[in-house]
């Protein structure tokens, strides 16, 4: 039993990719149905606390002056500037960001899904199961509250994040051992940080390492990270909890209170902060990265690899949360991008299976470029233009000019 529908694409998780993967697919006058297992789209993007989008510019010595891929990322961007003038274009170190409030970026979310008449947003909505025959997928199971809905779809996109879907559909796939996968991160939002002290992103890490030191914090401790907020007296931790301690949101609670009460003995800027939110939960930052027809390489990357079916430009340099050595860095050249092949994004052995975002076709590495949100959301935007013309083509576009 179960609520039937047929859609002509269904994608499933309505974070930054599966938002711009079921826009894209709508505008293109598709049936589309988008089912996410939270409450509210936008998926890290909203839950994070984050602070910047990432992978948006070409990183030059020119600070950009339009994003390097157009359409919704670009859209998105300029979006989240006219809500917010003061959130422009910044450089942190050797890179370009635009800073947002997840606020902004959930109301243009909306707003997009709902101009959209050919869309409809399940929400509280899980995939469960997915049903095949030969190469194909015929149906996917969505359970809301206890109700189900057995959806028929034209095509299917993994925007899960870990290519959930992708999984159930016996799809292969690669995870690294939890020794060489990068550090999942919670974040921590302060309030109440007395004096402002440029200095703290170094001294922060300083005293926390000499507390690792003394035993007093496991050694992952060592690795967080402060930043400033856009407040003089607001602040963010980036914890990044080892893989072999406890994912609970409030164990981290419960060791950040530890830690603030150290940092305020240490250091007089955070006598009177005070926690005043966090992340949702544990957030991994690498997962299964789904096998497709083509797997991009961390080489691909440093050496600006250009592709006939390249879809998404790329310039975010490879950054990797080592479980022993912190974050490490790889750029490009300045002024040099590279492109992520469609094949990335076809999974093999699976015709009418797309995936994109956090879980395409990727070696380790490469993942530490291509899951930045930027890039997440061209990616999810070209899954869907290219759903639609399997819809209306009976199969996907050969090249970018397909598109
Ligand atoms: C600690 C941390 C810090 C980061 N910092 C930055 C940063 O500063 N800037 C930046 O650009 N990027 C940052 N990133 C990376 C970036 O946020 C993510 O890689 C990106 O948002 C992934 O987008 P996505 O759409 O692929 O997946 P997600 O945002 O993970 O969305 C996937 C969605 O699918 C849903 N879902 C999963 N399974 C199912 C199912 N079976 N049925 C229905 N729904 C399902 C989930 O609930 C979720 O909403 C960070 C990541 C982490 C972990």
């Amino acid at each position: 039993m179960g609520i039937k529908i047929k859609c002509d694409v269904l994608v499933i998780g309505a974070g930054v990719s599966g938002i711009a993967a079921a826009v894209a697919a709508a505008r293109s006058g598709m049936r589309t149905a988008l089912a996410e297992k939270d409450s509210f789209p936008g998926g890290i993007g909203y839950s994070g606390l984050l602070q910047h989008i990432c992978g948006l510019y070409l990183n030059s010595r020119a600070v950009p002056e339009e994003t390097l891929n157009d359409g919704i990322a670009r859209e998105v961007a300029n979006r989240l500037h006219q809500l917010s003038p003061r959130n422009k274009v910044k450089k942190i170190g050797q890179v370009y960001v635009l800073p947002y409030a997840r606020d902004d970026l959930s109301s243009i979310f909306n707003s997009m899904c709902r101009a959209e008449d050919k869309l409809s947003v399940m929400l509280d909505t899980t995939a469960v199961s997915v049903k095949k025959k030969g190469d194909k997928i015929i149906g996917v199971r969505l359970d809301r509250s206890g109700t189900a809905y057995k959806i028929t779809p034209g095509v299917v996109i993994d925007c899960s994040g870990d290519g959930n879907a992708a999984f159930m559909a016996g799809a292969d796939y690669q995870l690294s051992p939890l020794s060489e996968r990068q550090l999942p991160g919670f974040i921590i939002h302060l309030k109440g940080l007395n004096t402002r002290d440029e200095t703290l992103p170094v001294k922060v890490p300083y005293y926390l390492s000499k507390a690792v030191e003394a035993k007093l914090f496991p050694s992952y401790i060592r690795f967080t990270a402060f930043s400033y907020a856009e407040a003089p007296d607001e602040g963010f931790l980036k914890i990044n909890p080892g893989h072999e301690h406890s994912r609970s949101s409030r164990v981290v609670l419960k060791r950040a209170e530890k830690m603030l009460r150290y940092l305020a003995e240490k250091l007089p800027s955070f006598r009177g902060a005070y926690i005043a939110g966090t992340s949702l939960r544990v957030m991994d930052r690498e997962g299964r990265r789904v096998c497709g027809e083509y797997t991009l390489t961390e080489d691909d990357i440093l050496k600006g690899g250009k592709f006939d079916d390249g879809i998404v430009k790329n310039s975010w340099p490879i950054e990797l949360w080592d479980t022993k050595k912190g974050t490490v860095y790889k750029y490009l050249k300045p002024g040099e991008y590279y492109e992520v092949p469609f094949r990335c994004l076809k999974v093999k052995g699976i015709s009418n299976l797309l995936c994109a975002g956090r879980c395409i076709s990727v070696t380790h590495e490469a993942l530490g470029s291509t899951r930045v949100m930027g890039t997440c959301m061209s990616l999810g935007e070209q899954a869907g233009l290219a759903a639609a013309y399997y819809i209306k083509n009976g199969r996907y576009p050969e090249g970018i000019q397909d598109i």
